[in-house]
């Protein structure tokens, strides 16, 4: 008979922030609960997150390893040292990117043919991972960073070809078969969806890439999606049966880090100095403002943005990414003396940010977000409601269920979605005056402001029994641990 602490799960996530976070997160929860977990990535991806295993092994005595394995960029047509999305120097490299992580399969074999004790199982969605899986006779879970709102609706559109048909970009169209009335338009679609742009820059077809990931996704034994089921159950169980079956929520994974200061190597700022500086602030006056590890802004987007945060009538932290704090941006901070004219109104964080730790800092009340999966996800288990700047991939799925199904967000009114790469075009620039109304609008404390703000503070408290033992997150974790052990007592 299997027990819990003899099951050894290889975790193999997409070479990302937004998939790497989450999936040691999920590593570090099913650590706690006694299995073994090897996480597989690269060298450059170990060293980043090393500190992060190495506190959570100390923390519990937790069975976590990072195995990292060689990533032959060369081989792969990438400049050295790309091993993570947010290191590439051109988003035109992406696909070839998610291709060559394949190179990984060869050096991954040889590496579980040794491993003691023997694999149990995997948990990733990169589609040659089926492959290793098969090989090694053990059962392979994918891992969806999106939520079942984004399964549901794409899963109709597609089956339906209902954006096939729209005559022009802009024409909305309604999402067939799901449970509200959900509007698209062919401008917000990810690119990936769009007929029109099957291949990619690279030659590669972005279609085919599609359908091998979804075939891993069809052929796995279960989903775990980082979501919980109180947030959007109507969606969970749509797609449920869309999936037939083993759909388990088991998120919200960052919630694992809750009152822990974590990846706090990765930060470009004093955590004890942001926190301080939370610390000076009303309760939930401060609006956070971030995109993301992958989104790049002009140096006029962000004049705009910071011109409009300052005219605001709300405190501030703003994340400006490292690549995009450029000479043009440096100067116009110090010509503008603008750090100094912000002392006690705002903070500029340049590079990384505790995010997490930010957002449940009691005095943090709205978060301006690009709509990132586990941005979204974050602000609604810090119970914050969100102004949406969607930008690329599924983020307008983001703000339509954030906006319209949890109403807990407003928008900022952007329609078009960008290619990941063309966000710094002038197409989706928003305006000072944008900025500063769309803070001012949602740090209102109406009775518009005030229902908001209550229904996020509910979602985070949901969010929050989720993780808890006996909450529904907690029990599919359950479920996938029973799951594994009963296929180990059989093979
Ligand atoms: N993040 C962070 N600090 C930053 C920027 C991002 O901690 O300064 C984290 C954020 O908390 C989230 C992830 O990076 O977990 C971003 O993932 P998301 O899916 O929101 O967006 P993406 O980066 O994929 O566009």
């Amino acid at each position: 008979m299997a027990s819990t602490d003899q099951i050894h799960v290889i975790v193999i996530p997409l070479m990302s922030q937004s998939h790497l976070i989450p999936m040691i997160d999920l590593s570090k929860i099913l650590a706690k609960r006694g299995l073994i977990i090897t996480i597989i990535t690269t060298p450059l991806n170990a060293a980043r997150y090393q500190a992060t295993v190495d506190r959570a092994i100390r923390s519990g005595r937790l069975r976590i390893k990072l195995v990292p394995l060689p990533f032959p960029c060369n081989e792969a047509g990438l400049p050295e040292g790309c091993e993570n999305l947010d290191s590439l120097p051109s988003p035109d490299l992406q696909t070839k990117f998610l291709v060559s992580s394949s190179l990984l399969q060869a050096p991954l074999e040889s590496h579980l043919e040794k491993v003691d004790p023997r694999p149990s199982c995997i948990i990733s969605s990169l589609p040659w991972t089926k492959d290793v899986a098969y090989k090694f006779n053990i059962p392979r879970f994918a891992y969806q960073g999106i939520s079942c709102f984004t399964l549901l609706c794409s899963h109709k559109m597609m089956l339906h070809k209902v954006h096939e048909n729209v005559k022009y970009d802009n024409e909305p169209f309604l999402v067939p078969d799901v449970p509200d009335k959900i509007e698209f338009t062919y401008a917000q679609l990810p690119k990936m969806m769009r007929t029109s742009s099957s291949h990619g820059d690279d030659g590669i077809d972005l279609k085919d890439i599609r359908h091998q990931f979804k075939q891993a996704e069809i052929s796995a034994e279960g989903l775990l999606v980082n979501t919980f089921e109180e947030l959007e159950l109507d969606y969970v169980k749509s797609y449920q049966k869309v999936a037939m079956g083993n759909v388990l929520c088991v998120g919200a994974l960052s919630l694992c880090n809750r009152m822990v200061k974590d990846y706090e190597e990765m930060t470009s700022i004093d955590e004890h100095y942001c926190l301080k500086w939370l610390d000076t602030m009303k309760p939930k006056s401060v609006i956070y403002v971030c995109f993301g590890s992958l989104c790049h802004l002009l140096p006029k987007q962000l004049i705009e943005i910071g011109k409009g945060l300052e005219a605001s009538n709300s405190p501030f932290i703003w994340i400006i990414r490292e690549v995009d704090y450029n000479e043009e941006i440096k100067k116009w901070v110090k010509n503008e003396n603008f750090e100094d004219r912000l002392k006690g109104k705002g903070l500029i964080i340049k590079g990384w940010a505790p995010q997490v730790l930010i957002l449940s800092h009691p005095a943090t009340g709205g978060f301006m977000t690009h709509c990132g999966w586990n941005s979204t996800l974050e602000g609604v288990s810090a119970g914050v409601p969100m102004i949406t700047w969607p930008m690329f991939a599924e983020q307008f799925y983001n703000e339509k269920l954030i906006v319209q199904v949890l109403k807990i967000g407003i928008r900022i009114g952007v329609e078009v979605t960008m290619q990941w790469g063309e966000e710094a075009n002038d197409g989706i620039y928003v305006k000072r005056e944008s900025v500063k109304d769309v803070v001012d609008q949602l740090m209102d404390e109406g009775e518009k402001g005030q229902e908001r703000r209550r229904k996020a503070q509910e979602l985070g408290e949901r969010a929050n029994q989720a993780v808890e033992e006996g909450g529904s997150s907690y029990m599919n974790i359950t479920s996938f641990i029973e799951h594994v052990k009963q296929w180990c007592n059989l093979n």
